[in-house]
């Protein structure tokens, strides 16, 4: 889960990581009233969405007088954002937050990740801070270094000195540096991220180390345990139809294409993706309904494929172990009335009582195709769609 940035400010802020002064703004009138209690002289208009590169984009504008703080804050809020991190549509602007300027002496990048391979919550840093950190990657990999913290030992004092020397921080604000890291590694570890991304992480004309962009993501699994972060979720910020699959407990997310799937486990809906694309076509979502699926969730699976105009055919593909094909079949039928569905539909069962499932799927007087493996469903799938354009 992502929150906003004056949020994730906050949540740093509270572990001693220095941030800009600053408050969030939901109205042009707001955004003069918080200006005029931060007393400038330079303030920071910035666009609050769910994504990165808003600078470039136009959501982040410095000024320096209260009427350019109005002037921007009405330009910005309420514009559609466009950044390498929306996509062509962009996103609508909702939120500001208005912060105290800073003099920039350097940006650096900083970021705290779980390294998959190594188990660890590493470091990863770069004097390149402030611009696209993919780029500096792919072009100048030797300016990005890595440090592994040792899980047993923790954080240690001489990890923040070697990403002081290697950033080429020296003097006071070396010894700054070395406490932002082991305020963010507590941070990180106490509030279960998984990403955190200070870019750029900046020293300051008169020698202070700030965290001036911050952008955090939070291991889903973990959120039970962590409700103040839970409360901090905008689902202005996702997906509708993702949103509404969550209340059902689907794994739903959107994709570009014109088949919509519907399966059960996250491995065999990974392999059903894959064997469209295989026969030629390309799937209009993930959605996994889960081991539990009953007639209403199989339903509500129903009505969140459709929902999406690009889906031309569907395809089920549901291994009936703990849930019987004969449940799963009745509640296809139910769902596929209900709605009245007008793609075609393309189901695959296999398991316990398929030949049941199979019977009520036949007899249920809808135009329901049969197919009995997976190359089977998809080559009909595609063939369905294909032929009715
Ligand atoms: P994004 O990464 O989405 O573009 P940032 O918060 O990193 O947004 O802002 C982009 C750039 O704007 C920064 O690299 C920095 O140069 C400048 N900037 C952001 N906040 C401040 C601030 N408080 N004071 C001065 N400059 C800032
Ligand atoms: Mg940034």
């Amino acid at each position: 889960m992502n929150i906003h940035e004056y949020q994730a400010k906050e949540v740093l802020s509270g572990f001693g990581v220095p941030v800009p002064k600053g408050k969030a703004a939901f109205t042009v009138e707001e955004a003069v009233k918080v200006a005029e209690e931060l007393g400038g002289p330079v303030w920071v208009v910035k666009a609050q969405i769910h994504a990165g590169g808003r600078g470039k984009g136009g959501g982040v504008k410095v000024v320096k007088s209260i009427a350019d703080v109005k002037k921007k804050a009405e330009k910005i809020l309420g514009m559609t954002l466009v950044t390498h991190q929306t996509g062509p549509a962009g996103r609508l602007v909702k939120r500001l937050y208005i912060e105290d300027g800073s003099v920039i002496e350097r940006e650096l990048y900083l970021s705290a990740l779980v390294d998959r391979a190594t188990s660890r919550i590493a470091f990863i840093v770069s004097t390149e801070g402030g611009m696209d950190i993919e780029a500096v990657a792919q072009n100048t990999p030797e300016k990005i270094h890595t440090f592994q913290i040792e899980p047993i030992a923790g954080y240690s004092p001489y990890i923040g000195n070697e990403i002081a020397v290697a950033l080429g921080v020296k003097g006071d604000a070396a010894k700054q540096l070395s406490k932002v890291v082991k305020s963010l590694y507590d941070a990180f570890v106490a509030k279960d991220m998984s990403l955190l991304e200070i870019n750029p992480l900046v020293i300051t004309k008169d020698g202070n180390v700030i965290c001036l962009d911050a952008k955090l993501n939070f291991d889903e699994n973990a959120l039970y345990r962590q409700k103040d972060i839970q409360a901090l979720r905008d689902l202005d910020e996702e997906d509708p139809a993702e949103v509404e699959a969550s209340k059902y407990d689907l794994s739903y997310i959107k994709l570009d294409g014109e088949i919509g799937c519907m399966v059960n486990g996250a491995g065999l809906a990974m392999a059903t993706m894959d064997i469209i694309k295989l026969f030629g076509s390309e799937p209009a979502n993930f959605l996994d309904v889960g081991g539990g699926a009953t007639k209403e969730k199989v339903t509500q699976a129903f009505k969140i494929i459709v929902s999406d105009p690009n889906v031309k055919g569907i395809l089920v593909n549901i291994f009936g172990g703990i849930m019987k094909c004969d449940i799963i079949a009745d509640g296809i039928v139910a769902a596929a009335k209900e709605i009245s569905l007008k793609v075609p539909l393309v189901v695959r069962l296999e398991g316990t009582n398929v030949e049941k499932g199979k019977e009520i799927l036949a007899k249920s007087g809808l135009a329901i195709t049969s197919a009995d493996d997976l190359a089977d469903a998809a080559r009909k799938v595609v063939a369905a769609v294909k032929g009715s354009k």
